[in-house]
């Protein structure tokens, strides 16, 4: 594995375990040279399972993609990328088992779930990125629930911070949805 700071080529391995489920092995590796420490991850290559998007088309179940839709959502918050990573292990388990071919709303459903529990702006930013419309009057009471414990201001600036990056799963439909959902939430908090 090539060093992420240096370049050289050769690591010693100091630390391995697997994740709960023992579908993916985390390897914690220090560079021979420079004695950078960095860590991998080891799964096993799923090609079977398949995304039915919006429009009816497939295609194959990408693990990366999920994990940077979720790390989008969390970005600037303190959420360790060993959190995210676990996260996806259970999501793509629970897909794993329900079937060979899953929607994308599914998908977004279960990343929904488990934001939930890990950190609730980021659970807001995802919704509000990738939840149609019609869930707009949830998307406004999870809001305003977390207006009630954040002053709005404060709350505005976590879940529309200027540097982020516009959406990139669902262009068609993200534009509109978001500069309503901002409408809602200075209305609504
Ligand atoms: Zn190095």
């Amino acid at each position: 594995m090539r060093c992420p700071k240096c370049g050289f080529r050769d690591d010693k391995v100091i630390d391995s375990r697997q994740s709960r489920d023992s579908s993916s092995i985390r390897r914690r590796r220090v560079c021979l040279q420079c004695a950078y420490r960095f860590t991998t991850y080891e799964q096993i290559e799923r090609s079977d399972l398949r995304v039915i998007k919006r429009d009816r088309t497939h295609e194959p179940f990408d693990r990366r993609k999920l994990v940077n839709s979720l790390a989008k959502a969390c970005e600037k918050r303190s959420i360790s990328l060993v959190a995210l990573e676990s996260a996806v292990d259970e999501i793509v388990h629970e897909l794993e088992t329900s079937g060979r071919e899953v929607s994308s709303q599914l998908i977004g459903t279960k990343v929904l779930e488990r934001l939930r529990e890990i950190d609730e702006v980021a659970y807001l930013r995802y919704a509000s990125v990738h939840q149609r419309f019609n869930e707009v009057d949830e998307f406004v009471d999870a809001i305003q629930a977390l207006g009630r414990r954040i002053k709005p201001n404060a709350l505005q600036r976590e879940l529309f911070p200027p540097e982020m990056a516009t959406p990139e799963m669902h262009p068609a439909s993200a534009g509109t949805a978001t500069a309503k959902r901002e409408t809602e939430i200075n209305g609504g908090v």
